[in-house]
């Protein structure tokens, strides 16, 4: 269980997930261990990964030196583009577990649709049999667009629990945020505060001055009232500290709707139909 302070979201399969999550990507490994240990001491207990990151070892390493039960962690990994199909996954999967050190992921999501290589399906198939094999508490994806998720779901068994996805208030996604409510798929939001670049908008400035808190505060806040997943990354102590401490403050309705009035359509990476 997540500590009392972070709520957590059911998905479809009746898992919970924490709301508040620590995000690692960019993180060296040699510097994930402590990063890690950082957010569990702060009392995050959801971690998110992927094989491309090359630090799940660095994450296991944390997991393993901070004592905590497994069944209070929730551990997030992906598949990499480069390893989708249906034996392949099954592989990258294997190597993922041991480099964390464990022997079942709470989450495993495919990263990226690739619809160059138009894999997903078998990959997915790998990933229905992951969870019947309980190697997997749930299984997920990441950066489908609408198209992606209803090709994949013609010949599903399973309906994807999450899909994380470039989310924040500068590219707020509220048409694919309405296809998963119906589709009963969390949304999980990736670069929440667009690596930083929409922490200095006046909006959210004067947001935060009225609230006393940082912009970044004002940003996951706002995550968390829209019922996002939102998993911002730091390497520095005090943010860490910062972007966890987000729950004794609420935004009104018409400051939602401020914030996301920011939307630009600005994606600090790829769009996803263009990366394979
Ligand atoms: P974020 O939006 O979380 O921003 C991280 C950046 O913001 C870092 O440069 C960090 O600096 C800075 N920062 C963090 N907190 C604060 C703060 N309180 N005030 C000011 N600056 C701050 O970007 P990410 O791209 O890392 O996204 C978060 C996570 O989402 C990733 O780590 C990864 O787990 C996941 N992700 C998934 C993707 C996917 O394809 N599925 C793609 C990209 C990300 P510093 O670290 O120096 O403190």
């Amino acid at each position: 269980m997540a500590p009392a302070s972070v709520p957590t979201v059911t998905l479809n399969n009746g898992v919970q997930i924490p709301q508040l999550g620590f995000g690692v990507f960019q993180v060296p490994d040699d510097r994930t261990t402590a990063a890690v240990s950082a957010a569990l001491e702060t009392g995050y207990r959801s971690i998110d990964t992927a094989a491309i990151y090359g630090n799940e070892s660095g994450v296991g390493r944390a997991l393993a030196e901070s004592g905590l039960p497994r069944e209070d962690l929730f551990v997030t990994t992906k598949l990499w583009n480069s390893d989708q199909g249906h034996d392949t996954t099954l592989r990258a999967f294997d190597s993922s577990l041991a480099k964390l050190g464990l022997d079942y992921v709470d989450l495993y999501l495919i990263h990226w649709p690739a619809p160059g290589r138009d894999l997903y399906r078998e990959s997915w198939r790998a990933l229905e049999r992951l969870t019947q094999e309980g190697r997997a508490r749930a299984v997920g994806v990441s950066n489908f667009q609408s198209a992606h998720l209803e090709r994949l779901l013609e010949g599903a068994t399973l309906t994807p629990a999450v899909n994380q996805i470039e989310l924040h208030p500068g590219l707020p996604q509220a048409e694919l945020r309405a296809f998963h409510a119906e589709r009963k798929i969390a949304t999980e939001a990736w670069s929440p505060l667009a690596q930083g670049a929409v922490l200095d908008h006046p909006v959210i400035g004067a947001l935060a001055a009225r609230y006393g808190k940082s912009p970044a505060q004002i940003v996951l806040r706002w995550h968390l009232q829209l019922g996002n997943v939102v998993i911002p990354k730091s390497v520095t102590p005090a943010r860490i500290r910062e972007n966890f401490d987000v729950f004794d403050f609420e935004l009104t309705a018409d400051e939602m709707r401020a914030l996301a009035a920011l939307d630009r359509d600005q994606r600090t990476g790829p769009h996803p139909d263009e990366l394979n």
